[in-house]
């Protein structure tokens, strides 16, 4: 299926023949983090940086995000850095705030049948990257983006980052077929998350290749300036000098398929 693109304000382009790469904490902890981690990545080449202000933890008891605080310090690594920012909304009624300091809009994985929000999401006037839920069929998640794109907004981008399966060895299990699937059935970009799809940093670099090989239209990659201090995430988390390993591997991969970083 012909593929649409989009657009960001900085003039990159996601989908089509480029590839995107998206890289960053999995929460924003604090002000230094976020700098040096969107430093670091700039310097890398990196030209958006993820980071949850909200965050969807399982327990109640965890690290909740700092909220709107951590929206600020995204908008502050924006303004030194020029990265542009992608973070995630959780509840329709923050989507007005979240749509004002992101540039693209994330829906997790347990929200990908939150309705209200995908509905507030096709009002909203930026791109969004809707997660796949661990647990919904490919169909399902292709159902939810018409949420967004029929409600009049057309940027979406689908991001896999792994389903539940029996393995226990792995976080979840990265569904590299959907790739392909997609492909098929879906004019979106397609972007692999192999940090969730794995939950173990040593397995990250392996998966990136292989869903770039598979036709991914990029990766979101979660990195940390110290992935044992980190309150969200850290197992799965490369840390710098794994992540210059890992740009190492991507670039002649990416050269070999004719896609532009
Ligand atoms: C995340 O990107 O940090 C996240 C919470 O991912 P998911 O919704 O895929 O679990
Ligand atoms: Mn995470």
């Amino acid at each position: 299926m012909k593929k649409t693109t989009i657009q960001l304000p900085n003039g990159m382009i996601i989908g089509g023949s480029s590839l995107t790469l998206i890289a960053g904490p999995c929460a924003v902890e604090s002000e230094d983090q976020i700098l040096k981690t969107a430093q670091f990545l700039k310097n890398q080449g990196i030209r958006i940086l993820r980071a949850g202000a909200y965050k969807p933890r399982s327990s109640p008891h965890t690290f909740q995000g700092l909220g709107e605080e951590g929206l600020k310090i995204l908008s502050k690594a924006r303004k030194e850095t020029g990265l542009m920012i992608i973070t995630e909304a959780m509840d329709p009624r923050d989507v007005p705030l979240v749509e004002e300091y992101a540039d693209i809009i994330q829906v997790g994985s347990r929200n990908v049948q939150n309705f209200p929000l995908l509905k507030e999401l096709g009002q909203a006037h930026k791109p969004v990257l809707l997660k796949r839920g661990f647990a919904t069929t490919i169909k399902e998640w292709l159902l939810s983006a018409e949420y967004i794109t029929h409600g009049g907004n057309p940027n979406v981008i689908l991001c896999e980052r792994g389903i539940r399966t029996f393995e226990t060895a792995t976080r979840n299990s990265l569904d590299l077929n959907a790739i392909p699937v997609l492909r098929e059935k879906s004019p979106l970009p397609v972007l692999v998350d192999p940090s969730h799809g794995t939950g173990v940093a040593r397995y990250v670099p392996p998966m990136s290749l292989a869903a770039l090989a598979a036709g991914a239209d990029g990766l979101m990659v979660e990195v940390h300036p110290n992935p044992a201090q980190a309150l969200s995430d850290g197992e799965q988390s490369l840390d710098f000098t794994q992540f210059e390993a890992l740009m190492a591997l991507i670039k002649p991969l990416a050269q070999h398929l004719g896609r532009a970083l």
